[in-house]
């Protein structure tokens, strides 16, 4: 009974359907309890709810839409499943509902997503086009009014959300990439991986699918499994970070960046990336691959002006101020280390950095090598402090913290002018935050009010 459930209990409510709200959590817990008791007034007849668990109840239902939050190993959705009752996501239920001439273009990966959906959204909306950003980021799916036409729906999607698919079919699919992320609630890396593919599952040979060439993962899925390796992919790569990869073809069809200039299908789009708003290797490979993905609609020649119009998004590598000669860099979205050795990769100066949080199974010691000759001092917080300091007080001047606070006010002692203080934990926030936003929102008002 969050976000995307209550977004899907509303609108089979608008189509006449009876519906069962079912939730873990007891209503006391409940932060939009006044939200839930309207939608219950409105429908009163078709309506049911339960809080504090799922009953058998559910079982009487025709169709149960899991919430991405949930894992589908619960005792209770595999008994579900032994009963043969269907199990779909948010997305595959929107879809249902989605007018047939909408199109639909859908991007996921392990970083990267909402920006890349963002992008693809101002891309479109500043060519005119009437388009809906939905998914993760923002409202869900569902909430839209998709049964009318709309030139595009933009769509972030998660793996969870992949998992549960039947019919769900984008015009336009899109991998970023595929990194070790959420390992707490796959079986397996592979698991995780090819819940990301089912985003091409029912593509025809018209629609289109983007794959990161650079992107080990994907490459090795394409191989080895026969479903996919028939599909024929357009790919994008940033040849100035490919690391010493001689078998790249010059792409007719795809995108590429070499030398600070943007090529799609052979052609120049932008000839020097350092004047785009988005900074960062790894922001080229998210401005390629939304170039391809529009590259069909769109008349590229016109696009260079709407690529430097764009804002990038709050918690994403945003800096907050400079204060007496040290940048404060706002990355609280870098919930896996991924996103972590990106961080690190797009400064120069020394780095004081923030590090940990809830713990979602990965193995920080990746990002030594990432660390080395960079970090100068370790700020570890939340759930994982303890185990990071385990693995990095040998090589790094490390210091644990019980509050957030205590931690930011440390780097006001700790770092110098010419030095950057950088907040990109490596792990999802829940342990001492509500969501990430909120530990970045927190992050900007502790240093402005320093600063005041
Ligand atoms: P997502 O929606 O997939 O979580 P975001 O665009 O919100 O992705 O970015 C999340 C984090 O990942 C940020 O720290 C950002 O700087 C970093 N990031 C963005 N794009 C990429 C990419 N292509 N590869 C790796 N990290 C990225």
């Amino acid at each position: 009974m969050a976000r995307s459930g209550l977004a899907v209990a509303q609108k089979a409510l608008q189509n006449g359907m009876n519906v069962l709200l079912s939730d873990n959590k007891i209503r006391e817990n409940f932060q939009n309890i006044e939200q839930i008791e309207n939608l219950a007034k409105n429908y009163e007849s078709s309506l049911k709810i339960e809080f504090g668990g799922h009953t058998e109840k559910l079982f009487n239902m025709d169709c149960l839409v899991v919430s991405p939050g949930i894992p589908l190993n619960i005792p209770f959705l595999l008994k579900a499943k032994e009963k043969n009752i269907p199990l779909i996501s948010e997305i595959e239920f929107a879809f249902q509902f989605t007018h047939p001439d909408t199109k639909i273009i859908a991007i996921t990966g392990s970083n990267g997503k909402s920006t890349t959906a963002s992008l693809i959204h101002h891309l479109l909306k500043s060519q005119g086009f009437d388009t809906i950003l939905a998914g993760n980021i923002g409202e869900a799916y569902s909430c839209f009014d998709i049964e009318n036409k709309k030139d595009f729906i933009v769509l972030e999607v998660s793996s969870f959300q992949l998992e549960l698919i039947n019919d769900f079919k984008p015009d336009v699919a899109l991998i970023l990439n595929i990194t070790p992320d959420h390992l707490d609630r796959y079986k397996s890396f592979d698991d995780y991986a090819l819940a990301k593919f089912n985003i091409f599952k029912n593509q025809d040979f018209q629609n289109i699918k983007i794959l990161n060439f650079t992107d080990i993962t994907s490459k090795n899925i394409i191989k080895k499994i026969e479903q996919y390796s028939d599909m024929e992919f357009v790919f994008f790569a940033n040849l100035d970070s490919l690391e010493g990869n001689d078998e790249y073809p010059t792409l007719m069809k795809g995108g590429y960046l070499q030398e600070k200039k943007i090529y799609i299908n052979n052609i120049e789009i932008v000839s020097d990336t350092d004047i785009l708003p988005l900074k960062g290797p790894h922001n080229m490979q998210n401005i390629l691959a939304a170039l391809l993905a529009v590259s069909p609609y769109i008349d590229l020649s016109t696009i260079y002006k709407n690529l430097c119009d764009f804002k990038p998004l709050e918690h994403r590598l945003e800096s907050v101020v400079t204060l007496k000669g040290v940048e404060y860099i706002n990355d609280s979205k870098a919930t896996n280390t991924e996103s972590v050795k990106k961080a690190l990769l797009s400064f120069d100066k020394p780095i004081h950095l923030i590090l940990g949080g809830y713990d979602k199974g990965e193995d920080f010691y990746v990002l030594t090598d990432y660390m080395m000759g960079k970090v100068k001092n370790l700020y570890l917080i939340g759930n994982t402090a303890i185990k990071m300091k385990e693995i990095f007080q040998e090589k790094f001047d490390c210091e644990v913290f019980l509050s957030f606070e205590k931690a930011i006010f440390r780097t006001f002692e700790k770092a110098h002018e010419g030095e950057v203080v950088l907040l990109s934990p490596a792990c999802a926030s829940y342990d001492w935050f509500l969501n990430f936003e909120e530990r970045g929102k927190i992050f900007k008002e502790l240093i402005n009010g320093y600063n005041k």
